[in-house]
């Protein structure tokens, strides 16, 4: 059996999956939208272990991913990846953004985790243009789960209703679930 896509309107925040997924910026450093948002209730530990991954190995490129303690929140794990500033789609968006979803994943399956929860990355701060973010997302994660047996759930968290509607009407298009 594959592993099943969710797609729910929630708080990525307070989801209880094993990893959650933040719409980072290269320099891991913390900043608005849901970087802000689960730093906050993760709280410092999450901001020191991304200090050490910096140290190490540098900034975190565009469609690159790197894992850290949850720290406060239920999730153990927060997968950090940068997703791509929208320009014009003709600079490599696409494929980058789909990259951020594969090496999030990716990440999940090497530290041997079995559910994780994506954000709508790239479309908030970073203007990805919704319902082709929504398409390159779900392609990209229904693939995924062709190709891996390990994970059990991927479950998508929209932060708001409209979010949630054209996910699921991605969904629907792409045929998933049938
Ligand atoms: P990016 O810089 O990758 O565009 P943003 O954080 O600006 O990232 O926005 C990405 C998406 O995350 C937006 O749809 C935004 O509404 C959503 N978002 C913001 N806070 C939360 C949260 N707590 N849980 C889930 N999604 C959130």
């Amino acid at each position: 059996m594959n592993g099943k896509i969710t797609l729910i309107q929630g708080d990525i925040t307070r989801q209880e999956t094993e990893a959650i997924v933040n719409a980072a910026n290269s320099s891991l450093m913390g900043g608005g939208g849901v970087d802000g948002a689960i730093h906050r209730a993760g709280g410092s530990a999450i901001l020191e272990e991304c200090r050490k991954i910096v140290d190490r190995q540098g900034r975190c490129p565009t469609g690159q991913a790197v894992m850290t303690t949850g720290g406060n929140l239920k999730a153990k794990y927060v997968i950090h990846t940068v997703g791509p500033v929208w320009k014009d789609g003709s600079h490599g968006e696409d494929v980058l953004l789909a990259n951020a979803y594969r090496n999030s994943l990716q990440t999940a399956v090497q530290n041997g985790l079995q559910t994780i929860a994506f954000p709508s990355i790239s479309t908030g701060a970073y203007r990805f243009p919704l319902e082709r973010a929504a398409r390159i997302a779900l392609q990209t994660v229904r693939d995924f789960l062709q190709e891996t047996k390990q994970l059990e759930e991927v479950r998508f968290v929209l932060f708001s209703q409209k979010d949630l509607e054209v996910y699921q009407k991605e969904y629907n298009q792409l045929a998933i679930g049938y």
